[in-house]
C-alpha cells in the first residue's frame, strides 16, 4: 500500500500512539491507509512515526523502569491477572476488528485471541517462572553461590501482520511481568487490533511508561533498533527482515529474538488414515488462506499415498467456499492485500510455468458478493519439485506443492534440504515412522497426525535454520529468560574467628 493522503475520505481517523500512559499523535506527518481485504474500504490510516515518535516512547518507558522493577512480581502479576479478565471480555469485539483488518474468519480470529489471552495467563506465574536457585555450599565449605534473574529495562517488539493481536503476546507479558517496560510496534498493515488493545490495557492502570504502542513502519524499526536504550529487540516478519533485524539490533548491543518465514511440508505415509485427519490437514494449508508460519505448504506423499492424498484434498480443496471472513460459512477469506493477492497469483502462475500441473487453480476465484476483495482460491499444485522456485519460496498463500516421494528417507532429507526450518508434520498409523519423523527432522515445532504443530503458551515456539535468529524462542521460559538477566551470587560469612559458619563442631 503506498503512503498517499489523497484518496482516503475525510472522516478516516489517523491512529495515534499510547505513549506514557496517554494517546498521542504522532509528530511524523507521513500515514498509511489501512484497508478491509473483504471490502477494499479503508479503516483507518496509520501514522508512519519516525526516530522522534520512538524516542518519546523509549523515554517513557525508561522512566518508568525503576519503579516497576522494583515493584514485587507478585504485584506486577496481579496487573495480568486483571488484563485476563477485561481481555476475555472483549474477545468477540477483538477478534470481529482482526477480521475486519486481517481478513481471516471470525473463528480463526476467536482463536487468535484465545491464544493471546493464554500467554497473559502463563505470565502470571512470574513469581515461580523467574525464581532462581543457589546451593548452599555450593563455591566451598562455608561459600554459598546462588543464581538470581533480574529485569534488564527497555525492550520492543516488532510485529507481523498475520496474527496482529497474538503475536505480540508471545513476548511484552513475559518481559513486563518480569519488571521490563515495552514498546510494541505493530505492522503497519493491521494496526486497529492494537489500538483498541492498548484501550483495554489502558483500563487495568499499569502505570504511566510500563507498555507503550507506536504506530509505523521501517522508519520506526529503524529507530527502535538503534536505539541505545533499547535492551533488546523481538522480532516476528519474514526471514528477510528477520536477518536484518538480528544483525542491525546486534550491532548496537541488543539481544535480539527473531523469528522468520516458513515452508512447512507434511508428510502422508501410505498407512495414513485419511478419514480421521482429512480436514486438519486441508485446514493446515487453507486456514487464514494460507497466511500463518505454521501453515502447511507442501505435501510429501509416500508411494501410493498421491493418488489418494491427490483425489482426496482437491475434492474437499474445491468444497471449500471462499468469502468475507465475516460471513457465517466462510471456509477462508481474503488475503491481507491487493498486493498479496497479485504476489500469489504471480507464484501461481511461475509453477505452472516451471511445469507444476494445477490440479486446482485458484487465480480466478470469484466472489460476486465481494467483488472488490482481495480473494485467491485453494490451489494445488501436483508435480512440485525441489529445484523449482514454487517448492523452495515461501508464497504466503492458499497454495499446496504437492511433491511426491518413494519413501520416509526420501521426504526426510527433501525436508532437511530446505532453508527453512519452521515445522513439518507427518500422518501415519505407524509409531517407528513417527519416531524416526521426529528424530530426524530439522524443524523447531513437529506434528505427529497434527497439520498444524502450534505451542501453547507454556512451551516455547520454536524455530530452526531461517525460520528462527537467536537462542532463547517467544512464549514461556524462553521467554522469560530472553528478558532477564542472570546474575550469580556468591556469599561468604565467617565468624569472629574467621573460620566458615558451618555449624559442624560447633
Ligand atoms: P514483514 O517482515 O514484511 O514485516 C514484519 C514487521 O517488520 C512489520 O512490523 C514491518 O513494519 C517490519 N518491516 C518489514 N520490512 C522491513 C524493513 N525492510 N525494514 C524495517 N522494518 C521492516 O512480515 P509480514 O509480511 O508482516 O508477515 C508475514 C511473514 O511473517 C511471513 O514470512 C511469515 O512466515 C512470518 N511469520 C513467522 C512466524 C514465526 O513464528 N516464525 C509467525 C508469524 C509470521
Amino acid at each position: 500500500m503506498a503512503a498517499s493522503a489523497t484518496t482516503t475520505p475525510p472522516h478516516i481517523e489517523t491512529l495515534p500512539n499510547y505513549v506514557g500512559g496517554e494517546w498521542v499523535a504522532a509528530t511524523a506527518t507521513a500515514t498509511q491507509e489501512v484497508r478491509n481485504p473483504a471490502t477494499d474500504e479503508v479503516l483507518a490510516r496509520v501514522p508512519l512515526s519516525d526516530a522522534s515518535d520512538v524516542d518519546r516512547a523509549v523515554a517513557a518507558a525508561k522512566e518508568a523502569f525503576p519503579g516497576w522493577r522494583a515493584t514485587p512480581p507478585q504485584e506486577r502479576a496481579r496487573y495480568f491477572f486483571k488484563l485476563r479478565e477485561v481481555l476475555v471480555a472483549h474477545q468477540d469485539e477483538l477478534a470481529r476488528l482482526i477480521v475486519s483488518e486481517m481478513g481471516k474468519t471470525l473463528d480463526d480470529a476467536r482463536g487468535e485471541v484465545q491464544r493471546g489471552i493464554e500467554n497473559v495467563e502463563t505470565a502470571c506465574g512470574i513469581p515461580s517462572l523467574m525464581m532462581g536457585y543457589g546451593l548452599e555450599d555450593g563455591a566451598a565449605r562455608g561459600i554459598d553461590e546462588e543464581v538470581i534473574f533480574q529485569p534488564v529495562g527497555v525492550f520492543a517488539a516488532i510485529t507481523p501482520f498475520n496474527f496482529p493481536f497474538m503475536i505480540a503476546f508471545w513476548f511484552w507479558p513475559y518481559a513486563v511481568a518480569a519488571g521490563n517496560t515495552y514498546v510494541i510496534k505493530p505492522s503497519e498493515q493491521d494496526p486497529l487490533v492494537m489500538r483498541r488493545t492498548f484501550e483495554l490495557i489502558d483500563q487495568v492502570g499499569f502505570p504511566p511508561g510500563v507498555i507503550n504502542l507506536v504506530n509505523g513502519g521501517h522508519d520506526a524499526v529503524n529507530a527502535l533498533l538503534d536505539h541505545p536504550e533499547v535492551a533488546g529487540i523481538s522480532f516476528v516478519g519474514a526471514s528477510k527482515t528477520a536477518a536484518y533485524v538480528y544483525e542491525r539490533g546486534a550491532r548496537s548491543g541488543k539481544r535480539v529474538q527473531a523469528s522468520g518465514g516458513a515452508k512447512n511440508a507434511i508428510v502422508v505415509m501410505p498407512d495414513a488414515n485419511m478419514d480421521t485427519y482429512l480436514s486438519t490437514i486441508m485446514n493446515s494449508f487453507y486456514g487464514a488462506a494460507g497466511q500463518r508460519c505454521l501453515a502447511n505448504s507442501l505435501i510429501l506423499p509416500v508411494g501410493n499415498a498421491h493418488q489418494t492424498a491427490r483425489e482426496r484434498m482437491k475434492e474437499a480443496a474445491a468444497k471449500l467456499r471462499v468469502g468475507d471472513g465475516l460471513e457465517p460459512g466462510v471456509d477462508m477469506g481474503p488475503v491481507v492485500s491487493a498486493a498479496a493477492r497479485d504476489r500469489i497469483v504471480g507464484a501461481i502462475t511461475a509453477g505452472v510455468a516451471e511445469g507444476a500441473e494445477p490440479v486446482l487453480d485458484g487465480r480466478k476465484v470469484s466472489v460476486p458478493e465481494r467483488p472488490k476483495g482481495y480473494f485467491v482460491g485453494p490451489t494445488l499444485l501436483d508435480g512440485v519439485r525441489p529445484a523449482m522456485k514454487v517448492y523452495g519460496e515461501e508464497i504466503f498463500g492458499p497454495v499446496i506443492g504437492m511433491s511426491p516421494v518413494g519413501s520416509l528417507d526420501e521426504a526426510i532429507a527433501q525436508i532437511n534440504a530446505a532453508d527453512y526450518g519452521n515445522a513439518a508434520s507427518i500422518f501415519t498409523e505407524s509409531g517407528a515412522a513417527a519416531r524416526k519423523f521426529r528424530y530426524e527432522v530439522e524443524t523447531g515445532n513437529i506434528g505427529i497426525n497434527v497439520g498444524v504443530a502450534a505451542p501453547m503458551a507454556y512451551f516455547p515456539f520454536s524455530g530452526a535454520k531461517r525460520s528462527f535468529f537467536g537462542t532463547l524462542h517467544p512464549q514461556s521460559r524462553d521467554a522469560v529468560r530472553f528478558f532477564t538477566e542472570s546474575k550469580v551470587v556468591v556469599t561468604r560469612w565467617t565468624a569472629g574467628d574467621g573460620a566458615p559458619v558451618t555449624g559442624v563442631g560447633r
